[in-house]
Parts: C-alpha cells; sequence; structure tokens
C-alpha cells in the first residue's frame, strides 16, 4: 500500500523528515499539498500575499517532485475531509506530514488521528519547520515559558544540532491520483498587484537557497549592526522562505554559523529563537491568535479611527518613516522590522487602533505571515503580550526615523515626493521652513499629508489610555 507525503509550511525535499520518512518506507509515495482556505475557527484562511507566494511556491515544489517521479497532488478542501477521504481512495497504510503549532492545524491532526483509529492507517508527524518542538521546552517548574531570555538559554541547552539530511534521489512513483490544477485554485491576484512581489522573491526552494547564500556571504557579519537600518540589505530576508519552510531551520542555523563574523551569527541565530519562542508562545497560548495575553488589556479602550486607519494601510499618515514602511510592505509583501515596529507603535499607541486590526492587514499583507510571529510580535508592541515592551514605551517614529534611517535613504526610496527634502527634514516635513519645502516641490496637505496625529497630542493620549485600563502610567 502507497504512504501519503503530505506538505503544508514545509514546502521542500533537502532535510524534510516527512519527505525522508517517506522514502525510507519503501512504499509508493504520494505526495500532496491541501488547500483548506476556510475562516471555520480555529483554522484561519491564509492572507492575499501568501496566497501568491504559495502558487509559485507550489509550483516549484511540483517542479522537484516530478524530478523525482512522484507528481504533487493538489486537493482543495477541509483538510480532515480531504485526507480521509484521500487515505479511502488510495488505501494508503501511512500518513508522513510535519508538526505545527498552530491551533487550526492541530485540531486538524486530532481529528484525523481520531478518525484513523479504526482504520489501518497512522499519521505520523515529523518536525519540518521548527528546530525545536514547541512544547518540549519548559521551566525548572515544568511550566511555559513567558518570557524571552531564560526560554532562550534553555532552548540552547536542549537543542541538539544536526547536520542537514540530503534530498532523497527518487520516491517510487504509485498509480495516478487525480490532482486540482494549480490555475484553478486562482491564488494570484486578479489586479496586478503582485509586481513588486514578482521582482524582489523567488518562491521555492532554489530561492531560499540562493538568499541564504546571498546573506551569508554579504550580510552576517554586519548583521549586528545592519539589521537595524532598512535602508541597508542588512537582514536576510528568509522570513517567507521560512515561514513556507522552503528551506529547514537548520539549515540556516548551520549554514549561517559557518560564517565568519561570530557577533553577527549569534544575534541572527537569536533572532531564529525568536521565531522558535513565538511558536512555543501559540502552542501554549492559542488564544493569543484574538486576545491580549495580559488580561488587564481586555478592556483597554481602544478607539475606533477609520480614517487613520485607511491613513496608515496607504502609506499616507504624513509621517514619513510608517509611510515608508507601509509603502514597502505593499509592494513587496515585507517589511524591515525596526520599521515593522514604528508602524505597529504607531497604530496601537498614537492612533489608539486595537492591535488586532494591524495584525490583520499584516496577515493580509506580509508574504511571511505567520500566526505565531505576527500575533505575538503585534502583542509584544502593544504591550499587552508575554515578554512584552511595556505600554509606556512609546517610540518617537521620527526620532526612529533619524536614529535608523539618519541619510533618509529609505524614506526616499518609497515617498518619492519628499526625495528632494534635505535631511534635516526628511523626517518631520512639517517643520521645514515655506522655502525649503517649495524648494523640494512639496506642498504639504497636497503632494504629501499633514500627519494624522499630533504625535506630542497622540501620546499623551495613550498614556491617558493606559491609565483608565490598568491604573497604570
Ligand atoms: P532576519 O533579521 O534575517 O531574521 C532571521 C529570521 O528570524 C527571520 O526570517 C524570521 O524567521 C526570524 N525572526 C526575526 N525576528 C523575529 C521576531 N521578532 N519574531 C519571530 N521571528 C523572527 N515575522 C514573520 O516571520 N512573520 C510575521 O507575520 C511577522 N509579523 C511581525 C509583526 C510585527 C508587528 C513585528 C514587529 C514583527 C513581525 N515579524 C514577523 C518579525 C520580523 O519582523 C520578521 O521576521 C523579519 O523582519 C523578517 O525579515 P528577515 O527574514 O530579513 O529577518
Amino acid at each position: 500500500a502507497p504512504v501519503l507525503l503530505w506538505f503544508r509550511r514545509d514546502l521542500r525535499l533537502t532535510d524534510q523528515d516527512a519527505v525522508a520518512a517517506a522514502a525510507e518506507s519503501g512504499a509508493p509515495v504520494i505526495p500532496v499539498f491541501i488547500l483548506d482556505d476556510s475562516d471555520r475557527k480555529p483554522q484561519r484562511a491564509i492572507g492575499g500575499a501568501a496566497r501568491w507566494w504559495l502558487h509559485h511556491s507550489l509550483e516549484s515544489l511540483a517542479g522537484s517532485l516530478d524530478k523525482l517521479g512522484s507528481p504533487l497532488i493538489l486537493r482543495r478542501g477541509d483538510a480532515v475531509e480531504t485526507i480521509l477521504a484521500l487515505v479511502q481512495e488510495t488505501g494508503a497504510e501511512a500518513i508522513h506530514t510535519g508538526f505545527m503549532p498552530d491551533p487550526g492545524d492541530r485540531a486538524t491532526d486530532k481529528a484525523i488521528a481520531e478518525a484513523l483509529e479504526r482504520q489501518d492507517c497512522r499519521l505520523h508527524r515529523h518536525r519540518t519547520a521548527l528546530l525545536h518542538d514547541p512544547h518540549k521546552i519548559k521551566t525548572q517548574t515544568g511550566n511555559p515559558f513567558r518570557v524571552f531570555t531564560p526560554f532562550s538559554k534553555a532552548f540552547e541547552a536542549q537543542v541538539h544540532v544536526r547536520p542537514p539530511a540530503p534530498a532523497p534521489k527518487h520516491l517510487i512513483p504509485s498509480t495516478q491520483t487525480k490532482s486540482d490544477k494549480l490555475a484553478d485554485w486562482e491564488l494570484l491576484p486578479t489586479i496586478p498587484w503582485d509586481k513588486g512581489m514578482a521582482e524582489e522573491w523567488t518562491p521555492g526552494e532554489a530561492g531560499a537557497g540562493v538568499r541564504l547564500a546571498d546573506f551569508v556571504a554579504d550580510a552576517v557579519n554586519d548583521y549586528e549592526k545592519g539589521r537595524d537600518i532598512p535602508g541597508d540589505a542588512g537582514t536576510s530576508r528568509l522570513s517567507p522562505h521560512l515561514h513556507w519552510g522552503e528551506i529547514s531551520p537548520w539549515q540556516v542555523w548551520e549554514v549561517v554559523g559557518e560564517a565568519k563574523g561570530h557577533g553577527g551569527v549569534a544575534t541572527y541565530r537569536r533572532e531564529l529563537i525568536w521565531r522558535e519562542f513565538a511558536a512555543h508562545l501559540l502552542w501554549h497560548f492559542p488564544q493569543i491568535t484574538d486576545q491580549p495575553l495580559r488580561p488587564e488589556f481586555a478592556e483597554f479602550p481602544w478607539r475606533e479611527d477609520h480614517a487613520g486607519e485607511t491613513a496608515w494601510q496607504r502609506g499616507q499618515t504624513g509621517i514619513p518613516i510608517v509611510d515608508a514602511g507601509m509603502r514597502e510592505l505593499w509592494a513587496l509583501g515585507w517589511m524591515h522590522n525596526r520599521v515593522r515596529m514604528i508602524v505597529a507603535s504607531l497604530l496601537v499607541k498614537h492612533l489608539l487602533i486595537p492591535w488586532k486590526d494591524g495584525e490583520n492587514w499584516f496577515w493580509d499583507t506580509l508574504v511571511d505571515a505567520d500566526l505565531a510571529a505576527n500575533c505575538v510580535n503585534w502583542q509584544w508592541v502593544a504591550g499587552c503580550g508575554a515578554d512584552a515592551a511595556p505600554f509606556f514605551r512609546i517610540f518617537n517614529p521620527v526620532l526612529q526615523g533619524k536614529k535608523f534611517d539618519p541619510s533618509g535613504r529609505y524614506v526616499r526610496d518609497w515617498v518619492p515626493e519628499l526625495a528632494k527634502l534635505p535631511d534635516a527634514y526628511i523626517h518631520e516635513p512639517w517643520t521645514a521652513p515655506e522655502a525649503v519645502l517649495r524648494a523640494a516641490g512639496v506642498r504639504l496637505g497636497v503632494t504629501y499629508p499633514m500627519p494624522v496625529v499630533d504625535l506630542a497630542a497622540g501620546r499623551a493620549r495613550a498614556l491617558a489610555a493606559l491609565k483608565q485600563a490598568t491604573g497604570r502610567g
């Protein structure tokens, strides 16, 4: 009997334990991907940018599987029903798949395992997406960690480095199984909004390998400093590849470690551990997808501000570093981490708009949209998460801009209507004398908006809201 090789967010062949187990089973292999795009809780349908990525990533994976002799079978529908139907249809004796920390996937796996109890087929989950199982790291008292630094120490003590395993040379093909056509899934946008994404990214395993090699050759040595400068290509941009599992986190951990700049290596690996920490929190506190982890934030006096939120989404807030980030996001489906923190802070603090609204927008527009990382980081910025920046610490976007984009290069790239402003005013055009604005061709309120919020007043309002909700501030 054949085995099902069920791909999820682990769309690669190299160093992929479900792939290796299916190959080693000696049975014919039926590789399958299921698109379950219903929004039935706890399942969450992927967003628009992620759909674009997935289309191209599946195309790439299907090409690689064709070369191994086992074509990828595509099915759409409820994951539980679809897997059980496939087991019936093919007589599969086992399912090899990746272990995922998201509540929707966990519910799916539980339902499948229960249904299979009465059948001669077993569900085998392999660790394909993470360096470590999120539930295996515990405090000395056996509880989940809530703070990053001790988690990271425990993680480094427990995690065993293993050399990445090669892709199998071939898979034993199975008899024909019906597959959907990828094009019929209509994952690509109907409006041509993906041009920037297509120029920036090469979804798939090969593209991920090139990104990693480029990062190790060019940037990892300077990562410690370079990672905070959004105008430089100082970070790895591996996030969508890691999210979709097109590269094994082991491989990234190992290959980066071979680079010379040790400071950069340790800092970079810390970021990979943040990724693990987010999965750990989501595993133990699945409510964080909707609810603040700190209960005192449940009654927070958020505002409804449609105009402010729309200005934020469109990169028209009148605050250059924020607009640059939001436009980068729209164009590339990605935003630099430093700027993600700045734009998120403006939304939840100066504008007092719920973090969940921002999280939803990121979910729809990021190619790396990841349930764990997105919710954990939004709650971190909003001050309502486990190990969070305190709410009263409010980023001033002008000072952030001056510090991390001192020459204004990043702003000029993404907000070209300000390109001719001198450095002194690029992060706060509203303070520029009229003659300077005129010389730079800027007419505030006409060619570029006035700020949607007065930063000092917004800060005071945020602190008052904090005091009202928690008695602190
Ligand atoms: P690098 O600096 O090269 O880091 C290497 C890898 O480490 C990243 O690819 C990523 O997998 C991981 N990583 C880095 N920082 C973090 C972090 N803070 N939390 C978790 N993992 C991290 N990251 C996502 O992958 N998906 C998201 O949906 C997401 N949403 C975010 C929302 C907000 C409000 C903020 C502030 C951050 C968010 N991040 C998210 C984290 C971070 O911004 C991105 O992982 C990073 O910018 C990706 O770029 P890179 O690959 O060049 O990162």
